[in-house]
């Protein structure tokens, strides 16, 4: 098939919910993709921070392959070491003590909130279910974690919304007219990803946690993009000096395949008993050898050094570029103010050989978390050279 032919079926065949770039890609290695046409370019999107070991790790790949060779699918009806051990890797890498695995981000999302409510009726009965999220947080499409995104103009349509969700500005003062005695939990992004790449003030997490803690409301963290090493540290919230109640990951942590895990401590552990949660794919042995796989990587001083380093390094070479306006974020997740339209931008960078993503206003970056310097050195040239050109 040649792109037109792609792009035209594609319009026939699928359900139109992407605004795409006119880019089909086939193959790639580390932080290079290939399109159909044979046309190379770095990748600083990884898949929306999925791909954190790049395209085609050969460590990778043979985890999961020799996966597949042994067993492919089990329901949880039977136990599963992969599972086990993907588990006890999170608990062990982390400050959490119990792990629901699923296949997205929405769904540890939806597992949290089932997990904060159940929680609350079972120590303070019917009536405390309401759950504060924050303005421009970004927590998935099922209808639930629609409901707990504080997005209005992804709000549209879809009515009715699951009951029991409010937003709050990231403030304290915000927050206290938003809790009430019905509150059951706070869910926050660290750094709100699909909002704009703007990260939280610590003061602020720091006095919400507190707040939370003597409520007894539970802390919902949201590490869907930025967990498993994408800030320089295994999860975000060790740069917060905290200890979340509820911790959500997915993206990144799969390394391309879909899994999901929602992390929480002894306590919470034991809410969930036997057929008051689940899913079928959930913990499938592919992608937990996958994940696996993945930890083992990421979770080391070096490869996560590595990361800031790359991090202040791209930061750096941002900052001397003209038409840049502001840097934000954190290790390998960098939101960029520039004087032109991101999306705009973005198209002229896919044409020159540079995929980027947006967030907002803002161009965004979340490259593969062993990109090397090369690359970046890159792929930062096409974007200064298009910003000249068009911003
Ligand atoms: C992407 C994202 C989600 C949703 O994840 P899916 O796997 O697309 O369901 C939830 N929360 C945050 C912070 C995200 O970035």
């Amino acid at each position: 098939m040649t792109f037109e032919e792609i792009k035209q079926q594609e319009h026939e065949y699928l359900m139109q919910t992407y605004a795409r770039f006119d880019v089909a890609l086939t193959r790639g290695k580390g932080a290079t993709a290939v399109d159909i046409n044979g046309k190379r370019y770095i990748d600083f999107t990884s898949g929306i921070g999925v791909n954190v070991l790049g395209y085609c790790d050969v460590g990778f790949a043979s985890a999961i392959s020799s996966q597949t060779r042994t067993i492919t699918h089990t329901s949880n009806l039977y136990y599963s070491p992969v599972q086990v051990e993907l588990a006890k890797k999170l608990c062990n890498a982390t400050v959490f003590d119990k792990v629901f695995l699923c296949n997205s981000g929405a769904e540890a999302n939806e597992c949290a909130i089932k997990l904060a409510r159940k929680y609350s009726f079972d120590k303070y009965g019917k009536g405390r279910h309401k759950i504060v999220s924050l303005l421009q947080s970004f927590h998935g499409r099922t209808l639930t974690t629609l409901s707990m995104t504080g997005q209005e103009s992804l709000h549209d349509f879809f009515f009715p919304f699951t009951e029991g969700f409010s937003y709050s500005e990231a403030n304290m003062e915000s927050i206290e007219k938003a809790v009430d005695s019905e509150t059951c939990a706070v869910a926050i992004e660290l750094i709100q990803g699909e909002g704009g790449v703007i990260p939280l003030n610590e003061n602020f997490v720091k006095s919400l946690a507190k707040f939370c803690k003597e409520k007894d409301i539970l802390l919902i963290v949201d590490e869907v993009q930025t967990g498993v090493g994408r800030t320089g540290k295994l999860f975000c919230y060790e740069h917060y000096g905290l200890k979340p109640d509820i911790l959500t990951a997915a993206k990144g942590l799969g390394g391309g395949l879909p899994i999901g895990a929602c992390l929480c401590s002894a306590e919470l552990g034991s809410v969930f008993s036997a057929g008051s949660h689940g899913s079928t794919f959930g913990g499938n042995p592919i992608a937990c050898a996958g994940a696996s796989y993945v930890l083992d990587q990421v979770n080391s001083y070096k490869f996560l050094s590595e990361v800031s380093r790359k991090g202040a390094l791209i930061q750096r070479l941002l900052s001397d570029m003209s038409d840049v306006v502001s840097i934000r974020g954190k290790g390998l997740m960098i939101g960029i103010e520039i004087k032109g339209d991101a999306r705009k931008i973005a198209e002229k960078c896919a044409e020159n050989g540079l995929l980027i993503l947006t967030a907002k206003t803002l161009l965004r970056m979340l490259p593969p978390l062993n990109i090397t310097d090369d690359e970046i050195e890159a792929g930062l040239s096409i974007l200064n050279k298009v910003l000249r050109e068009y911003a």
